[in-house]
């Protein structure tokens, strides 16, 4: 077998057991992590599971280590120690292109700052991942269009993120987190950069999203009310979960 078609049928098994692990009541599961900066140790041995179609939100002081869990549960951080499956697959063993491949067919960011490209519609942002995906420019545009839809921004498709409201432009970074239907979404203080009409339109949003399409988000936020209508809340503390 070529090193080509090795890696293409790693890929192909990779992508196949993310389906084939769907109905696990735990999606995602995270063991002893265990993370330090030079000697500084931020986390310090976290268990954490989240059930398909739930909302998490992780609170804490700052520095508690939420930020620094939830790259790691994004595979955008390694740990120390621990392991993190998702769908059944250990993420953290992956490398290279099958990480690269596994984070943007599974995987959704939305970070507090929305960093939309600003030479770029609204709808070729939302594209921009299913492109990467290697979707054709109808798909992406269609599925794009159908979350323009949901958001109710469609008549703003062609609009720059500098043409859009804060609130808009933030829906537009959801919608692009979500345009290759990820298993799991990530958000790190999605709202906090919101007046609070926009973050609640933001939250409900989100809880939509569970109810109408069982969608899952682990979510870091200072928001209570967020952290209100959520399914399960953790708190972090000196890099534990209490
Ligand atoms: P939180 O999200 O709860 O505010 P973080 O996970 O961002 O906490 O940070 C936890 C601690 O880790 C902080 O003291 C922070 O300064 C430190 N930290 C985070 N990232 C790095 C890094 N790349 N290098 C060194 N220290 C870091």
């Amino acid at each position: 077998m070529t090193k080509q078609s090795h890696t293409n049928s790693n890929l192909i098994m990779l992508l196949h057991s993310s389906y084939v692990f769907c109905s696990f009541a735990s999606m995602l599961k995270a063991r002893g992590i265990k993370k330090s900066y030079g000697n500084l140790p931020i986390l310090k041995g976290v268990d954490f599971e989240v059930a398909k179609g739930e909302i998490v939100s992780i609170i804490g002081a700052s520095g508690a280590g939420k930020s620094t869990l939830l790259h790691i549960l994004g595979t955008l951080d390694k740990p120390d120690a621990g392991t993190v499956e998702l769908n059944g697959t250990e993420i953290n063993r992956l490398s290279g292109e099958l990480l690269s491949v596994f984070r943007n067919r599974n995987i959704g960011f939305v970070f507090q700052f929305h960093h939309l490209l600003p030479e770029f519609s609204a709808l070729e942002n939302i594209c921009i991942p299913a492109f990467i995906a290697k979707k054709t420019k109808k798909q992406a545009e269609l599925k794009a269009m159908e979350l323009l839809d949901l958001l109710g921004l469609r008549e703003r498709a062609q609009h720059k993120p500098n043409e859009l409201s804060g609130g808009e432009q933030q829906r537009i970074a959801v919608a692009r987190a979500l345009v290759n239907d990820p298993v799991i979404v990530l958000a790190d203080e999605p709202s906090g950069n919101l007046d609070s009409a926009n973050a609640t339109a933001l939250h409900e949003f989100f809880i939509s999203l569970r109810d109408n399409f069982k969608q899952t988000f682990v979510i870091v936020t200072h928001n209570e009310e967020l952290a209100k209508i959520s399914d399960q809340v953790v708190t972090m503390k000196d890099g534990l979960i209490i």
